[in-house]
């Protein structure tokens, strides 16, 4: 089976009015492979301004959400409000707020839970230290994180996977397609052996870590690489060209 192609935008903490509308109207007026599916997540303060502006065709996502239903927790944002804004999408995991805001393994498997519970789709980010891949701990740290979603989420028809190598995020230093296509394929593997073939078969396993329009189409022909969830490159133009990198 086929699965489609799935490009994010992290624009982390990043943009301003200004930049945002442009940014947006850029995509609007772009020619954009309609089989691939765009999601933008622009910081929180941004996210009913990027979901006003920009057209139907791309779906925005929240850079985070909080596990509890709303109430006294301040600083956070439910899954009910996002909804109820119209942002079908929430990122977690990013190992930015991992490593920064020490969030663990089962924080963001509680979030997920929660976060899919209410419908939103989550882009769940996983991914190892320099360190770890030099020690050959790759694919434990990478399923470990993904083991302890597994532990209390069953459903995973709206989770989009996504492999972002921590050396390589920001850093200019991608993975080559051989690296990525190693990783996918053993996260495959370990969602065919621990949740089931089928759920193996259809969920999309993107690559994020400096992705930019010159490696994206090499990237994009690997197997096991459904698409992309892209940083530093989401901000300018060349998000276009990563968006089509199938045509
Ligand atoms: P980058 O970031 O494309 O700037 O490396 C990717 C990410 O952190 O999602």
């Amino acid at each position: 089976m086929s699965r489609q192609f799935f490009v994010g935008g992290n624009f982390k903490m990043n943009g301003s009015v200004d930049s945002i509308k442009s940014i947006v109207s850029n995509l609007n007026g772009a020619q954009l492979d309609k089989n691939t599916e765009v999601v933008i997540a622009p910081p929180a303060l941004y996210l009913l301004l990027t979901r006003e502006h920009l057209g139907k065709n791309i779906e925005v996502a929240a850079q985070n959400v909080f596990d509890k239903p709303n109430g006294a927790f301040t600083g956070e944002i439910s899954a009910s409000q996002l909804i109820e804004s119209d942002i079908k999408w929430t990122l977690l995991g990013h190992s930015e707020r991992r490593q920064i805001l020490c969030e663990s393994d089962s924080f963001i498997a509680s979030k997920t839970k929660h976060a899919l519970e209410h419908n939103l789709g989550v882009i769940l980010c996983c991914g190892e230290t320099l360190e770890q891949r030099e020690a050959n701990k790759t694919t434990d740290v990478v399923t470990a994180q993904l083991a302890a979603v597994a532990q209390v989420v069953k459903d995973w028809s709206k989770i989009v996977v996504a492999y972002e190598p921590i050396w390589a995020i920001g850093t200019g230093k991608v993975a080559t397609t051989e690296q990525a296509q190693e990783v996918h394929e053993a996260i495959r593997a370990w969602i065919k052996k621990t949740i089931g073939d089928d759920v193996a078969e259809k969920t999309r396993i993107i690559y994020g870590g400096s992705v930019s329009e010159k490696n994206c189409k090499d990237l994009a022909k690997q197997k096991d690489v459904d698409g992309f969830l892209v940083g530093g490159a989401s901000l300018k133009p060349a998000f276009v060209d990563i968006i089509n990198s199938k045509i």
